[in-house]
């Protein structure tokens, strides 16, 4: 048994549980990842968009992304100096 995070109700802990009281998905909530981070690797909630240990970014973490971003970025710079 654990408790539904919202309205504290007594709900089974069996995968796909929904709170009978107040409908929450109980499983969603309690559903974890691990921080992407390599220095962190803390286990948290898949609710959550940021690491509250680190504060990295949990969804969407994409580094081809950051990488094309950060250069982008670059380009920018240069094109101000002409
Ligand atoms: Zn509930
Ligand atoms: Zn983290």
């Amino acid at each position: 048994m654990t408790k539904c995070p919202r309205c504290g109700k007594d709900v089974s802990s069996r995968p796909g549980t929904i709170c009978p009281r107040c409908g929450l998905r109980v499983y969603e909530v309690n559903e974890k990842v691990r921080c992407p981070e390599p220095s962190c690797r803390a286990l948290v909630s898949k609710k959550l968009d940021y690491c509250p240990k680190c504060g990295c970014k949990l969804k969407g973490y994409n580094f081809s992304e950051f990488i094309k971003m950060a250069r982008s970025k670059i380009d920018e710079t240069l094109n101000d100096k002409f």
